[in-house]
């Protein structure tokens, strides 16, 4: 307990928040499907598989939607190194939390904490019923597609089961929403990497943080519109400009 008198001790690290989008998972070798080249504007019929009134009312848009998510995690996509540059951080013992586009959850699988990792866009790794919202984990719902389900249904309820990630119509967390705003604020640097800046809420995230006196670092291989507000804007390609950047915030 300190008394009055004592000098000021500086016993905490800045807070970094790190705000990454698709283009950090692509060297993992997942595409970008919401991006404006990305897989669902170039086929209509492929957005429907991810838009919320399409999936619950047409039984073979959700076919369709479980074969897809059956084909992608055959994909096994691995964190890279960017992934685990934002983990290496963090274990140095910098307080890091990371706010994400990105449903993959290669942000855990390279090691964060799941309770720092506040996913915008929610995760592909589970399943919610939309009748009672209880939660599974995509992995089971995937076994039954393999023993022959084409549609499998909420075990508790009989409700019809739809992944974990916020579908196009769909609100996103306000809990979630919360919070990312809160470490925005709170933060003393703040890095976007791999997002274009151009989808809301994610976007305005970055212009808060250089509001509230954050050093904004930007690390994108296009424009975005908040490249004038940065304190540094990096084009290189992430897996190298990421490690690089993380290493001169540790301690
Ligand atoms: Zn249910």
């Amino acid at each position: 307990m300190p008394t009055p008198t004592s000098p000021p001790v500086r016993s905490r690290l800045p807070l970094v928040a790190i705000l990454s989008g698709a283009g950090i998972s692509t060297d993992s070798g997942i595409p970008d499907y919401r991006g404006p080249n990305g897989v669902w504007r170039r086929d209509p019929d492929a957005e429907k598989l991810v838009t919320y009134d399409h999936y619950m009312n047409d039984p073979r848009i959700r076919r369709r939607s479980w074969r897809m998510r059956r084909d992608l995690q055959a994909l096994e996509a691995g964190p890279n190194a960017a992934h685990l540059a934002v983990t290496d951080l963090e274990r140095s013992g910098v307080p890091v939390r990371v706010i994400t586009q990105n449903v993959d959850g290669l942000h855990q699988r390279a090691g964060m904490p799941d309770r720092k990792v506040l996913e915008l866009h929610g995760s592909a790794r589970t399943v919610v019923c939309t009748v009672c919202h209880v939660r599974g984990p995509m992995s089971e719902a995937l076994a039954r597609l393999e023993a022959g389900e084409e549609d499998p249904r909420c075990a508790a309820c009989g409700g019809v089961l739809k992944p974990g990630t916020v579908m196009f119509g769909e609100r996103l967390d306000p809990e979630v929403l919360g919070q990312a705003l809160a470490v925005t604020k709170a933060c003393e640097v703040f890095v976007a990497v791999g997002t274009s800046l151009q989808v809301q809420p994610a976007a305005g995230l970055a212009g808060v943080a250089a509001d509230h006196g954050a050093r904004l670092v930007i690390v994108n291989a296009e424009e975005t519109p908040y490249d004038d507000l940065a304190d540094e804007v990096v084009r290189e390609p992430i897996g190298t400009a990421l490690p690089r950047l993380l290493r001169q915030l540790r301690p």
